[in-house]
């Protein structure tokens, strides 16, 4: 896709780019684009297509339990009629249309939370599918759509017999997820017609054009629908953690599942206007998602940031709990682990903003184990995301270096002063 894209943008350097203009102008089709769903521009220049490495292909033959327990460790609690019917539902709809199982739950976990009656970027149930958007596509039980054939669009149509494209049965998971299948593998079959017929920005994924439709804005959406893929994969079993980075004869692993991950902001960057800089990295992240030791180690503080002269207050997981959320200092709950790399020296992990610590001062861990869910405890305005922090005895090291790879993005451009 990104191919095709360069040659684009090579025949418009060419002073060519008028063809696919009118190519765009004659598509025989009302553009489709869902309303309300605006870019970050911030968070759009953190990743970029190339950035990534190839994603994991998914198993050809897909056992069901284990799938439904990946599932429910990426969705986080469900109730009981749901563990087994929506992964259910996914499995089925998926072969029906030939997608991937692992991209079409991904997208309910990210979309919809695995929420049946979830609403929003102008779409509902599972996979905010917007009625809107193909409305006018998806009739008297099919969708209706072109393929591009040389120089001319032919009409093509997929049968979709089994629901009516209501928004009532796009609320309820069976056929939400019927038609998230059909939609996806339209979309899958159209993504180069389409990528050369409309304006797009650079993206690697048919699944950006779920979001987006026919012209995709930016590629953020997709990054993290295929991060949660990366996730479920793992849990599935198919993928594992990637080989640890050897910090002073220390291996270290990610902090967060599905890596690579992004970082939102850098050690250094201003906080508060300018009363403080940034001491860590941050990594964009899920609330609830589990964090993980980077290293094996000992834990050596528990507890939460209390503003004033209390950044270190110990306290176990239970009376953090019961800390109100407005009484929080930045760093709002807390862990920290102190490794022994064979080199000499220490390393202390700390990960701060948790939801919930899993682990006591004092305890043992090793590489990958949990001490903790991503919150969003100490943070104001920013959305979730686990703060990390890497002190060495006589420094701060900066953990999108040594994790590099695992942690993944680009600082951004020094902010421009304003003067009065
Ligand atoms: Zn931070």
């Amino acid at each position: 896709m990104s191919v095709s894209f360069r040659t684009r943008l090579l025949a418009c350097a060419l002073l060519l780019c008028f063809t696919s203009v009118a190519l765009a102008d004659s598509v025989p089709w009302r553009r489709r684009r869902r309303v309300d769903v605006r870019i970050n521009r911030e968070a759009a220049e953190r990743a970029l297509p190339d950035d990534w490495p190839a994603e994991p292909t998914p198993p050809t033959d897909v056992d069901t339990a284990r799938f439904a327990h990946a599932y429910q460790e990426l969705c986080g609690f469900m109730p009981p009629g749901r563990r087994d019917t929506y992964p259910a539902y996914i499995l089925d709809n998926a072969r029906r249309f030939s997608v991937d199982p692992f991209l079409l739950a991904a997208l309910t976990f990210r979309l919809g939370r695995c929420q049946p009656d979830a609403e929003g970027m102008d779409g509902v149930g599972l996979t905010l599918l917007s009625r809107r958007m193909y409305g006018d596509f998806v009739s008297q039980g099919a969708y209706h759509y072109y393929k591009r054939e040389g120089s001319r669009w032919t009409p093509e149509e997929l049968a979709l017999p089994r629901f009516p494209f209501s928004e009532i049965r796009l609320g309820q998971a069976e056929p939400n997820l019927y038609f998230a299948a059909a939609i996806l593998s339209v979309w899958k079959q159209q993504q180069h017609d389409v990528d050369g017929a409309f304006t797009q920005a650079p993206h690697r994924h048919y699944v950006s054009h779920f979001i987006w439709g026919d012209s995709v804005r930016s590629s953020r959406a997709e990054d993290r629908i295929l991060t949660d893929r990366r996730r479920l994969l793992q849990y599935y079993g198919v993928v594992s953690m990637p080989p640890p980075i050897v910090y002073e004869g220390l291996a270290l692993g990610a902090p967060l599942d599905g890596a690579p991950r992004v970082v939102s902001s850098y050690i250094g960057d201003e906080r508060d206007l300018g009363a403080r800089t940034h001491r860590g990295v941050d990594v964009e992240a899920v609330l609830g998602e589990p964090v993980r030791s980077v290293a094996d180690g000992r834990v050596n503080f528990v507890g939460v940031d209390l503003p004033g002269h209390h950044a270190h207050e110990s306290m176990d997981n239970e009376a953090a709990q019961a800390i109100p959320a407005d009484r929080f200092g930045a760093g709002g709950r807390y862990v920290c682990v102190l490794h022994h790399p064979p080199a000499g020296g220490y390393l202390r992990s700390c990960y701060m903003h948790l939801d919930t610590m899993t682990v006591r001062a004092g305890q043992e861990v090793h590489r990958g184990d949990q001490i903790g869910t991503v919150g969003r405890t100490g943070m104001r305005v920013s959305s979730p995301h686990l703060h990390l922090e890497f002190h060495a005895p006589d420094e701060l090291l900066d953990a999108s270096v040594v994790l590099n790879g695992m942690l993944i993005g680009h600082r951004p451009p020094p902010p421009r002063r304003h003067h009065r």
